[in-house]
């Protein structure tokens, strides 16, 4: 077999091993099926257990309780930033309030701005976005449509540890990159949506998690497909739904629950992980320098910068040479960004660990 390097990709993301392996095992013939996943139609009862399988490991792992449906969608979250005003924004309710964190955030508010007149609750822009407000900083609208966040801003590397404060408003979170890193407080959320290809599958499917009660905000005249409350009468299986990633999305949520041991678990040892580049960072005197403030640096995508551009290509590119790959940061921040998901193993970040210190070593 060829062997696998420690992928440090910001998404589409490393899986778990076990869940490759699964997959790998089922792709010739699906047991009692005879037939692989991606030869069975979406309605067969094969299907269908797969289905229903994943939203029940989900529901488990988070705790989802019934009055919140979950659906399975197409299009990224990139569409989400467009459902979400498409069809929670009402004509009483026709604006909503953007807490911009990073450059998702961003995005998100300025797809919004096509349905309706947005407020800027809060942006970090002019910190290079840093850092993350306070709830006392925020400008809320109390009769706002809804409040939307990032919780983890995969490119910036800022990340909220809890909800901010928003009342009454139904709370909208682009849960993307840390989607079942760590247990939610369901209840809090109006909305939680989170594309799987960095921690909960591979790229074709995103996860809606909404409040039924929402549900009814859905106007019949929206196109069907993007119409919230049609895709939960139609168990997100109104047209043919990707299969394949649903069935890889059961197989990560039940490695999660049987393997790691759940989200409380989870979100130990992804601190621990965190802990170990960033203590790193810390005490390299000047030479990583990380781009988030402490208190708000992220357990999933780690961003610092070296020097000089010249030692970052080099570390980059030596960091490749010993099978440690995709550690570039984002062209807009520059730097390096290792991206370390619920399926990074310990080792991998071990390894990046030991390597930092190495390079720092040689080159300062
Ligand atoms: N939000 C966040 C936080 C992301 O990291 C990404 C993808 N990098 C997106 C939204 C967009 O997701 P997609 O490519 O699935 O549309």
């Amino acid at each position: 077999m060829t062997e696998r390097v420690y992928n440090f990709a910001p998404g589409p993301a490393v899986l778990p091993e076990p869940v490759l392996a699964q997959a790998q095992c089922d792709l010739m013939a699906l047991p009692d099926v005879g037939a692989s996943i991606l030869e069975i139609s979406h309605r067969s009862q094969a299907f269908r257990e797969i289905i229903e399988a994943a939203e029940a490991n989900l529901r488990n792992l988070l705790a989802i309780p019934d009055h919140y449906a979950v659906l399975f969608l197409q299009g990224g979250s990139r569409l989400q930033f467009s459902m979400i005003p498409m069809n929670l924004l009402t004509p009483e309710q026709p604006s909503a309030d953007y807490l911009i964190s990073g450059s998702w955030g961003k995005h998100a508010y300025k797809e919004a701005k096509k349905f309706g007149p947005m407020q800027r609750a809060w942006d970090g822009g002019d910190s290079s976005y840093r850092q993350l407000p306070e709830d006392a900083d925020l400008q809320r609208n109390p009769e706002a449509a809804y409040f939307h966040f990032t919780s983890n801003e995969t490119i910036q590397g800022v990340q909220f540890a809890t909800e901010p404060e928003v009342g009454e408003v139904p709370l909208v979170c682009d849960a993307s990159s840390d989607f079942l890193h760590r247990p939610l407080p369901i209840e809090r959320y109006g909305l939680i949506y989170a594309c799987a290809q960095k921690n909960a599958g591979p790229a074709g499917v995103t996860l809606v998690i909404v409040r039924k009660d929402l549900l009814a905000r859905s106007r019949d005249n929206l196109p069907i497909y993007l119409n919230y409350n049609a895709q939960a009468e139609a168990g997100s299986l109104m047209n043919t739904a990707p299969t394949f990633a649903i069935y890889i999305v059961r197989l990560v949520t039940a490695w999660l629950l049987h393997e790691i041991g759940g989200l409380e678990c989870m979100h130990q040892r992804n601190r621990a992980k965190a802990q170990m580049l960033y203590e790193v960072i810390d005490h390299s005197g000047d030479f990583y320098q990380g781009h988030a403030r402490p208190q708000d640096r992220s357990l999933m995508n780690v961003v610092f910068r070296l020097p000089t551009e010249e030692l970052t290509q080099k570390f980059v590119a030596q960091a490749q040479e010993r099978g440690m790959t995709s550690l570039a940061g984002h062209r807009s921040v520059g730097g390096i960004r290792a991206s370390i998901y619920n399926a990074m193993p310990p080792a991998g970040v071990e390894a990046l660990r030991d390597f930092m210190l190495k390079f720092q070593d040689k080159n300062s």
